[in-house]
């Protein structure tokens, strides 16, 4: 509560002067009222040129007015109410409502009013002290709407700075990430990936950037939970007036249910649905990738042509369904015996072939030896012994990839003729 009291002066200056001149100067609106409290109420008995600024009046217009003056249609009654009650109790008042100025426009004012006393306590005057804050509030109120608007869109927004640390992150971000934006800020996106990205990523990243303005990519991110998620993800740096990139703006659309019915898709296309093994197409891809590796590097090759015998009279002998049940344990029996890096494909109705690139006619030889005594060793559940030929053949340098398929299909019709259940290599 402010009184009057004797002020002592400083280096023998009156301190009135220095107290005035500081108001009169000052960038916060003054406004001193008495403390009339009937009829119009207090009226003005100073301001400053901050508070005529403010308000659009000169002092003399403002002078023995009521502050009211400055109220309108959009002047909140109840902080009024609250204004008044202050004033009756002699109590500091801090507030803010919407005044006009003199030309008629609104403008949003926070002020603070505290009574001034005499000697003998009597509240003789009100001084207040204003600050106009549109501004503040409207780009508050603008901030609040975009953090509102953000985070009712359905794709993840993240921004970052230039150091490529996250700043902020949406609702929808929070979501698709597992992440919240405490844990995501402050650090760079990294921590989505599930493991380093190659180094093209960061090299079309840059060159999209550079050249494009944005880049577009669609990559495999890891949820927190550990889960992998696939997201179409735009980024696009916010460039200063200088053209400098100060802040990345990244949009991701989850697109993790299309990009698994696409690679469910491409897995169809190459695989057979009975055996799961490469089917004919996907197998002759396999066989021109292996000769065009072998022939440009002087690199070996072979394959193996594999039939089962007498395969119609397990069908005639047992049913449809009972040869399919063969034919997949058969699959399941090579697939085990064969490397890594080999591919073995469905080739015919019962023909399997198997590619085996950097392998050397013996060795091919002897796996197919292997695959022939551990199928025919075994007794099939319904069907009992069954057995498989082979043709071998190895690739020789000059040789094109079907002639050395013919050789191989020549040595398993040999294999054929000679009895089955044998190997037979091509020469
Ligand atoms: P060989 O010892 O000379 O190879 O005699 P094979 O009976 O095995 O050969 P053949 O070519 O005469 O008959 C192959 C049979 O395989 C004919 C066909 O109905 C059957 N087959 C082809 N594909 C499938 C399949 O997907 N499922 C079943 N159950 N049978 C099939
Ligand atoms: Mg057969
Ligand atoms: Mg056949």
């Amino acid at each position: 509560m402010t009184s009057f009291i004797t002020l002592p002066s400083i280096n023998g200056l009156d301190q009135v002067p220095l107290l005035r001149a500081a108001v009169e100067q000052a960038f916060n609106a003054v406004v001193i009222t008495n403390a009339t409290l009937n009829g119009e109420g207090p009226c003005i008995i100073y301001c400053n040129p901050a508070f005529c600024r403010m308000t659009g009046y000169t002092p003399a217009e403002l002078v023995d007015r009521s502050p009211r003056m400055l109220q309108g249609p959009q002047t909140d009654p109840q902080v009024l109410q609250r204004l008044r009650e202050c004033l009756r109790e002699e109590k500091f008042f801090q507030g803010s409502v919407v005044n006009y100025r003199k030309d008629g426009s609104s403008y949003l004012v926070e002020w603070n009013i505290s009574p001034v006393r005499d000697d003998q306590a009597q509240v003789q005057a009100y001084v207040s002290v204003q600050q106009e804050i549109t501004g503040r509030v409207r780009a508050e109120q603008r901030q609040a709407l975009l953090a509102r608007a953000l985070n009712a869109t359905q794709d993840g927004v993240m921004i970052a700075d230039k150091q490529a640390e996250i700043l902020f992150v949406n609702q929808a971000f929070e979501d698709l990430t597992g992440y919240s934006i405490k844990e995501a800020q402050g650090s760079p996106p990294k921590f989505l990936q599930p493991g380093e990205r190659v180094p093209a990523f960061y090299n079309h990243l840059r060159e999209a950037l550079a050249h494009e303005g944005s880049s577009q990519t669609t990559v495999a991110n890891r949820h927190k939970d550990g889960h992998i998620y696939h997201v179409a993800q735009t980024i696009t740096p916010l460039k200063d007036e200088s053209g400098t990139a100060q802040h990345y703006v990244g949009i991701m659309k989850d697109v993790t249910e299309l990009v698994v019915h696409a690679q469910e898709l491409h897995h169809q296309a190459r695989h057979d649905a009975l055996t799961g093994l490469l089917n004919r197409r996907a197998g002759e891809q396999k066989l021109k990738i292996c000769h065009f590796a072998a022939k440009t590097e002087y690199r070996n090759y072979a394959l193996i042509l594999a039939d089962i015998d007498h395969f119609k009279s397990i069908n005639d002998r047992f049913g449809h369904e009972q040869g399919d049940r063969v034919l997949q344990r058969c699959a399941a029996l090579l697939g085990h015996k064969i490397r890594s890096g080999d591919a073995l494909i469905r080739w015919g109705g019962e023909e399997f072939l198997i590619v085996l690139p950097d392998c050397k006619l013996e060795a091919a030889h002897e796996l197919a030896e292997r695959i022939r005594v551990s199928i025919a060793d075994k007794q099939d559940a319904v069907a009992g012994t069954v057995t498989l030929s082979f043709g071998v053949a190895a690739w020789q340098p000059t040789e094109s990839d079907s002639a050395l398929l013919r050789r191989t299909d020549q040595a398993l019709y040999q294999a054929k003729a000679s009895g089955r259940n044998q190997v037979i290599v091509a020469q």
